[in-house]
């Protein structure tokens, strides 16, 4: 493992480039890996239907089939829409090993999974309110 690996070459957009596209809060996580308080998130207890999508570039991460309420103050999901529409990484910080969930596209934080989730996965995505945006289901009258 080198020392940062986190330089690989992307042609994505810049640090102002973000700034300019996302809100403060929105960069604070999805850019800094930063984290916001929990029960204070836009979806935590958001049982609309509809997808959930990355807030930086729109890819498709999770939809409210998979959404459960954990009561850890997050929007929690048991599974991914498709598996590659993140990926994960070790992340050591705060002296805790945990495993850091990022979208595949524009390589954003999303959150955390932990392996303490429902059925039939077993694991808890615990995802920031701020790195994702519903889309909701058209609903007939
Ligand atoms: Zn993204």
């Amino acid at each position: 493992m080198g020392a940062k690996g986190k330089n690989e070459g992307m042609s994505k957009k810049s640090e102002a480039e973000w700034k300019d596209l996302l809100t403060p809060e929105q960069f604070e996580i999805l850019r800094r890996k930063g984290t916001e308080r929990p029960f204070t998130g836009q979806y935590y207890q958001t049982d609309t239907s509809g997808r959930y999508l990355c807030a930086g570039c729109s890819q498709e991460l999770f939809t409210s089939e998979e959404k459960f309420d954990s009561g850890c103050g997050w929007p929690s999901f048991y599974d991914v829409k498709e598996s590659n529409a993140i990926r994960t990484e070790e992340d050591m910080s705060f002296f805790m090993r945990r495993v850091e969930v990022l979208c595949s596209s524009c390589d954003g934080h999303l959150g955390h999974v932990f392996e303490d989730g429902p059925a039939p996965t077993g694991l808890r995505y615990c995802i920031n309110s701020a790195a994702i945006t519903l889309d909701p289901d058209e609903v007939d009258p």
